[in-house]
């Protein structure tokens, strides 16, 4: 009869936006073949990075850092740390002791660097970073001590020497003026300087994946990769010399910091890339810029999620068709609601209390399942991709040193990584599939960009002073 016929035609128009649905999300899905060809292409990209005639052109920027060993325990000292770049600023104090007290002892305090801050003048930001440090200094009564100061900045640098680093190109939402193609240990020497309150020695300029590497491997030697999921993403590793042609010398190691976030920037993504991905990168400070750290990070995970809740939203799919002004808003999924939204042991009615303390009230319950469903198509892509190029990296130690298997562990650092519920152990296994000669750990970093920072300085002093 006539009921049924309605029955009928509900199912069908259900199966039907079901259908669409699954359409649009299977285009942010990856088999294993494309990840097999984001690593092949991550491998390729690394080779030129490092070779002197194909650098300048690579996506993979491969930067010399001038670290040449992992830690020994036999530094020590007292030092200042500056952490910048992540999802806080932090200054640091840290003693490291060597021999049988062996230690690491710290002592930090959060600062915040307001928007305006960051998009202001690099004389302003350098300014901001030395009020910091003298607030710090008075904080901890040490005011007027001059202590050697690792400086932990997370952006691409050239590096002439570890005291040196040249800004390339601001990322992840920066980008106060005049910085770029200027050392930034000279900026803040002279914000230094022109506060006339203290003076300290910049002894190193330190990527977070550097010492977030470092500080790992002050636990456990077999630690010779870097990586951070937090604001951006980023790895590091320890590669031959003689493969590190941009610096003079073919013994031993040296630590090379990979920059894979601008990884697609030469168009080596443009057949995964996704409307939502390309939507991101417009609406961002740096169109065309970091592709990869845009499919990964924290800072953008949750704008592909908005992205993709507006697409179905408009499409009648979602939220009953109604396009709220709080969904049309930038930035207002953070990496906590994403994790909070995936956890298992939340029920479907908490991840509606998100979104409704997201000011998304109109939603219902089949809502808030395919909202839970966008988050983890968007993380565990994010989780895969950072695998495929983890492979790579894994995968190029071991052919570097021969071998059939090689075990070896990873420091890894960022807020997504820790607070998201999934990401490392999809990580894991995509790399138990992509990289099977290898035998991955991954530890994680407490504190280690400050850390690392800490004892990289210490190497420096101990060997200017002997
Ligand atoms: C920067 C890297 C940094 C990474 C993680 C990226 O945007 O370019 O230098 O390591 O973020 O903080
Ligand atoms: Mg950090």
């Amino acid at each position: 009869g006539k009921g049924a016929a309605m029955v009928t035609a509900v199912a069908y128009r259900l199966a039907k936006q079901h259908a669409e649905r699954q359409q649009v999300l299977d285009t942010l899905r990856l088999s294993r073949e494309q990840l097999m060809e984001v690593k092949r292409r991550m491998e390729v990209q690394m080779k030129r990075g490092l070779a002197l005639d194909t650098h300048d052109s690579a996506s993979v920027r491969m930067l010399p850092t001038y670290v040449r060993a992992t830690p020994d325990g036999t530094e020590h000292g007292d030092f200042l740390a500056l952490d910048l770049g992540g999802t806080n600023f932090r200054v640091l104090m840290v003693r490291v002791r060597s021999g049988k007290r062996r230690s690491v002892e710290m002592h930090n305090k959060i600062y915040t660097i307001s928007q305006d801050v960051m998009q202001g003048t690099g004389e302003e930001l350098f300014d901001h970073i030395v009020h910091c440090i003298a607030d710090f200094l008075e904080y901890m009564g040490m005011k007027g001590a001059s202590l050697p100061l690792g400086f932990t900045f997370s952006f691409p640098c050239h590096q002439a020497g570890l005291n040196k680093g040249i800004l390339l190109k601001w990322t992840k939402g920066f980008k106060a003026s005049g910085c770029e193609g200027e050392d930034v240990a000279v900026l803040l020497s002279d914000a230094i300087h022109r506060m006339e309150e203290f003076d300290l020695d910049v002894v190193a300029v330190v990527n977070d994946t550097v010492g977030t590497m470092m500080s790992c491997a002050y636990e456990d030697p077999q630690c010779e990769v870097g990586l951070i999921v937090g604001t951006g993403t980023n790895a590091c590793y320890m590669e031959e010399m003689r493969n590190v042609e941009l610096v003079e010398g073919n013994e031993g190691l040296m630590c090379v910091n990979m920059e894979w976030g601008a990884f697609g920037d030469g168009g080596e993504l443009d057949d995964i890339c996704t409307e939502f991905d390309c939507a991101v990168d417009e609406n961002s400070t740096n169109p065309g810029k970091q592709r990869f750290e845009k499919m990964i990070s924290g800072m953008y995970l949750g704008e592909i999620v908005r992205n993709v809740l507006l697409d179905f939203t408009a499409k009648g799919l979602l939220f009953r068709g109604k396009l709220s002004e709080r969904l049309k808003t930038r930035g207002i999924f953070e990496t906590k609601f994403l994790s909070q939204i995936e956890s298992d042991r939340l029920a479907l009615r908490q991840v509606r209390s998100i979104l409704q303390h997201l000011g998304l009230t109109s939603s219902t319950c089949d809502d808030s399942i395919l909202v839970k469903e966008v988050c983890s198509v968007v993380s565990q892509r994010a989780a895969q991709l950072c695998g495929a190029a983890l492979a790579a990296v894994v995968d190029k130690i071991r052919q570097n040193r021969n071998l059939n298997s090689l075990s070896i562990s990873v420091g890894v650092d960022g807020t997504l990584y820790k607070l998201h519920p999934h990401f490392s152990s999809i990580l894991q296994e995509t790399l138990r599939d992509l990289a099977p000669q290898c035998n991955v750990t991954l530890l994680q970093s407490e504190d280690g960009s400050g850390k690392g920072a800490a004892l990289i300085t210490a190497v420096a002093c101990r060997m200017r002073d002997a």
